[in-house]
């Protein structure tokens, strides 16, 4: 999938790898790379992690030229489906920079955050030690050539966030270079309001929103919002709504019911959306399960916006319907789920459909969809 671009192609390609019920997506520039969230499922039929990092591997070995190197690995929030890799990346690429919500927490999701947070501590130390020991140095030319940048961190509290995002050389973390002219622009929308626990605090809601612009295309990867916080950005960007108003739109929390509203969606009026979650034919047999099935995802209302409400005015269509199955009950709380069948022709897209979805975005805001596995959905478990 996706190896047809040179890297000299001047265009940015968002990488929506099938990690099964979670989420990894990996912006590949012409100088450079950021990956947000390491997600996934891992059970006895699929292990994300494999997924992951074979995907990763294949990636730089046709970019050559990025060193296996992630200018940032960025962690929406610290649930497994998004931090499982964490450790794994981090031991088998180079991070530049890292960005969270800056939430501590030690349970299952929590753990890789903290393994992080720890390893950007060591790294940082060791860094520091390093270049204390070339500033001893003769030479002024050897102390230059020979320092080490510390790795940049940078945990988003909401409260930094201004009323037209916040920018910061850590997200933002790639320039224009000799292959392209284009500076891509990337800005935090939203982050954590950590403090708030006391009323039935979701992490969810303090998940890590970026807004990537390259050229005239955009694309909004909103992590896993909900109704709360989808409330309380409009409300923010009351002034500068124009900030959430966006070509790609990655569909927040793997396309549950609870994470998009209609008039949101009107907000970004997408041209094509992506959802991240799992195959509904993979049936674990235990109950309860971490998957899509189980969940419902992704659900019937969420997809209805996509596809036949006032904000799906814009939106394109896919080069070939795809045969979709939908959820409008998930089986968390019963035992069945329920699915419906349908055909999907907007440019609706999503890794439990369609394997990897790679979108090139060009400068001139248009845009080309790869998939790697069609019509697998349409097969009953
Ligand atoms: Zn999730």
């Amino acid at each position: 999938v996706a190896t047809a671009a040179a890297p000299s192609d001047d265009s940015m390609a968002l990488h929506f790898i099938d990690v099964g019920q979670g989420s990894a997506t990996l912006l590949e520039f012409p100088c450079g790379a950021i990956l947000i969230d390491t997600g996934g499922e891992k059970n006895e039929l699929f292990d994300s992690e494999t997924a992951l990092l074979g995907y990763l591997n294949r990636f730089f070995e046709r970019r050559q030229d990025l060193g296996r190197t992630l200018d940032a690995l960025v962690i929406t929030h610290p649930h497994i489906d998004h931090t499982r890799s964490i450790p794994a990346v981090l031991r088998q690429f180079k991070v530049r920079n890292i960005v969270d919500n800056g939430d501590v927490r030690a349970d299952l999701g929590g753990k890789p955050q903290l393994f992080m947070h720890e390893w950007l501590f060591e790294k940082n130390r060791t860094i520091e030690k390093h270049n204390r020991k070339v500033s001893r140095k003769k030479h002024r030319r050897a102390r230059q050539s020979q320092r080490r940048s510390p790795i940049g961190h940078l945990d988003v509290s909401s409260t930094d966030i201004g009323p037209e995002g916040l920018l910061s050389p850590v997200v933002d973390a790639i320039a224009a270079c000799p292959r392209s002219e284009i500076d891509p622009q990337i800005r935090v929308l939203w982050g954590s309001r950590l403090g708030r626990e006391e009323k039935g605090h979701n992490p969810n809601n303090d998940s890590v929103v970026l807004r990537v612009d390259y050229g005239k295309s955009s694309a909004l990867l909103s992590g896993d919002l909900e109704l709360l916080a989808i409330a309380w950005m409009t409300k923010h960007y009351a002034e500068h709504p124009e900030l959430l108003d966006t070509d790609l739109y990655y569909v927040p929390h793997h396309g549950s019911r609870n994470s998009t509203s209609e008039h949101w969606v009107d907000l970004v009026s997408p041209k094509l959306a992506v959802i991240s979650m799992g195959p509904y034919g993979r049936k674990l047999g235990t109950h309860p399960e971490f998957s899509a099935r189980a969940f419902g995802h992704p659900n019937r209302d969420s997809v209805n916006q996509l596809i036949e409400g006032e904000g799906a005015r814009d939106m394109l269509s896919r080069s070939e319907p795809i045969d979709a199955q939908i959820g409008i009950k998930g089986a968390w709380k019963e035992r069945e789920s329920q699915f419906e069948q349908r055909s999907i022709e907007k440019a609706v897209y999503a890794t439990g459909w369609d394997g990897h979805v790679v979108v090139r975005a060009h400068p001139d805001g248009t845009y080309t969809v790869q998939t790697s596995d069609q019509n697998r959905v349409a097969q009953k478990p």
